[in-house]
C-alpha cells in the first residue's frame, strides 16, 4: 500500500501570505503529502480577527436584517490580499460574491461559519496546484446534524482514490441533501483525522504554531520540557482538564487503525513535535507523561452511615444532578462517604436548590460544601509499571506545603488526580513537575 501523508494546517498557519509560502515549502518538501487539510484563515497578531469569527458576525447582522458591508469587506481584503501577494490567477471575488450573496439571502449560520475554510481551500489548491475536493462532497451528516462515520469512510475512500493530490477544506461537510453542517469549533482538526481514517494514512500531520505538547503548561513551569511521544489515551486524560491543542474529538477517527498524529509548527518545521501513538505503544522509561489540570471547582461532601446498604443511594443523588443539569467531574467515596465534584461555574447559582434535593431525595447525615478546589492531573502510562509514583508525588507536594484535600486514580490507571486548594494551584504544578524531571 502507498505511503501516505496527510496534513492538516491550523489557521495561524494559513493567516497571511506569508505563512501561505512556508505551507507550501512544507507540503512539497515530502511527496507523500497527498491529502492537505486547510483551516480558515486565524489571527496574523493578537488583536487580529479570526476569518471564521468575521463571518459568524456577518451572519448574525444579516439575520437581523442589518448590513454587513463592512464587516464582509474584511474579510474580502483578506482573500484578496492573499490572492495578489502569491500573484494567483484564481478568481476568488467570483466566489466571495456568491457567499455574501447567499448570508444576504438567509443561508444558515453553519453555511457562514464554513465558508472560511471553504475559500482558503480554493485558494491553496490554486497555489500547490493540487486538486479542490468539497467536504460537502465527500463529509456527511444526518439530517439531525449527526456524523455519519461508516458513510463519510466510504466516500472519502472511493473518492480519493481517484484523486493522487488534494486539498479538502477542513470544518464542515453536508447532510445528503446538500445542506452544509459544521462540526464544533476547532473542528478542522477532526477533518484532518477523518480523511487520514479514510485514506488509511501512515501519519496524520496536524501543523499548528507550537512544536508539539509540553509536559505542563509553561506559563506555571518555565522552560517545561517536550512532550515527545504521548497515547490517544494520555492526551484524552491530559487535554479534558487542561487547554487543548487539538480538537478533543480528533483522535476517534484515526483511532481505528491506530494512525499516529504528529502535531508540528509550521513556523519551526525542522522540530519534530510531539508524536500522538496508539494506546498499544510500550511505555517509555519516563514515569510520567505530563501534568495538567484546572482550577474553581466545588466538592459536595455527604455523609451518612450505611449509605451502600441503600441499594437506590448513589442512583438517587446523580439524579439530582442530573435533572439540574450539572456535570459531574469526580465522584470518589469511602463506606459512609462521598463527594461530589464539579466545576464551580456550574453551580453558582444552583447551589441551594441542589443541596436542598439532596437533602430531601437522600436523607444524608450531614452534606458539606468546599469551594475554591483546583485539580491537578498526572498522568502517565508508565505509572502502573512503576513504584513509589504516588510517593515521589505526595512528597513533593508536603515539601511546598500544598495541602492535599483529595486523591483519586483513574480506573484506567493512567492518572492520578490530587484536589488541592486553588491557591496552591502554580505551586502544585511546579513542585510535581520537578520531581520528576
Ligand atoms: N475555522 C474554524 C474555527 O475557527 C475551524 C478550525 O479552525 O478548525 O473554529
Amino acid at each position: 500500500m502507498d505511503d501516505i501523508l496527510v496534513a492538516k494546517f491550523g489557521g495561524s498557519s494559513l493567516s497571511d501570505s506569508k505563512q501561505f509560502v512556508k505551507v507550501k515549502d512544507i507540503v512539497e518538501a515530502d511527496k507523500r503529502r497527498k491529502y492537505i487539510i486547510p483551516s480558515a484563515p486565524g489571527k496574523r497578531f493578537s488583536k487580529d480577527h479570526k476569518i471564521t469569527d468575521l463571518l459568524l458576525m456577518c451572519h448574525q447582522l444579516a439575520s437581523h436584517g442589518l448590513n454587513f458591508d463592512e464587516v464582509f469587506s474584511i474579510v474580502q481584503e483578506r482573500y484578496t490580499g492573499i490572492c495578489q501577494d502569491l500573484g494567483l490567477s484564481i478568481n476568488i471575488e467570483e466566489s466571495l460574491k456568491e457567499v455574501k450573496n447567499k448570508i444576504r439571502d438567509g443561508a444558515s449560520v453553519d453555511y457562514a461559519a464554513s465558508r472560511g475554510e471553504y475559500l482558503n481551500g480554493l485558494i491553496l489548491s490554486n497555489y500547490l496546484d493540487f486538486e479542490f475536493i468539497d467536504a460537502a462532497d465527500l463529509i456527511v451528516f444526518d439530517e439531525k446534524g449527526q456524523y455519519n462515520a461508516d458513510l463519510t469512510e466510504k466516500k472519502v475512500a472511493e473518492r480519493l482514490n481517484k484523486t493522487e493530490y488534494g486539498v479538502i477544506p477542513g470544518f464542515y461537510g453536508a447532510t445528503e441533501g446538500g445542506e452544509i453542517v459544521t462540526f464544533s469549533r476547532g473542528g478542522s482538526d477532526v477533518t484532518g483525522a477523518i480523511i487520514a481514517n479514510g485514506v488509511k494514512a501512515s501519519l496524520y500531520e496536524n501543523w499548528t504554531d507550537v512544536s508539539g505538547f509540553l509536559m505542563a503548561d509553561p506559563n506555571i513551569v518555565k522552560g517545561a520540557a517536550p512532550m515527545d511521544i504521548v497515547t490517544y489515551r494520555e492526551l484524552r486524560e491530559l487535554s479534558y482538564m487542561g487547554a487543548p491543542v487539538l480538537h478533543e474529538e480528533a483522535i476517534f477517527p484515526v483511532r481505528k487503525y491506530g494512525i499516529p498524529i504528529n502535531i508540528r509548527n509550521t513556523n519551526a518545521p525542522a522540530d519534530k513535535g510531539t508524536m500522538i501513538v496508539a494506546d498499544s505503544a510500550p511505555s517509555t522509561d519516563k514515569a510520567i507523561t505530563g501534568i495538567s489540570g484546572k482550577k474553581n471547582f466545588t466538592v459536595i461532601s455527604i455523609e451518612k452511615t450505611l449509605m451502600t446498604s441503600e441499594v437506590d443511594f448513589f442512583r438517587k443523588l446523580v439524579s439530582v444532578f442530573e435533572t439540574n443539569d450539572v456535570h459531574i467531574e469526580h465522584m470518589p467515596s469511602s463506606i459512609d462517604s462521598i463527594s461530589v465534584i464539579v466545576p464551580s461555574s456550574q453551580i453558582d447559582s444552583k447551589l441551594k436548590k441542589l443541596l436542598e434535593e439532596i437533602r430531601i431525595y437522600c436523607k444524608p447525615d450531614n452534606i458539606t460544601t468546599y469551594p475554591n478546589m483546583a485539580l491537578v492531573a498526572v498522568v502517565g502510562r508508565g505509572m502502573i509499571s512503576t513504584k513509589g509514583i504516588s510517593g515521589k508525588i505526595f512528597t513533593a507536594l508536603a515539601n511546598a506545603g500544598v495541602n492535599i484535600r483529595m486523591i483519586t486514580q483513574g480506573s484506567s490507571e493512567l492518572n492520578i488526580i490530587v484536589g488541592i486548594e486553588n491557591e496552591d494551584f502554580n505551586k502544585a504544578v511546579e513542585a510535581i513537575y520537578k520531581a520528576f524531571n
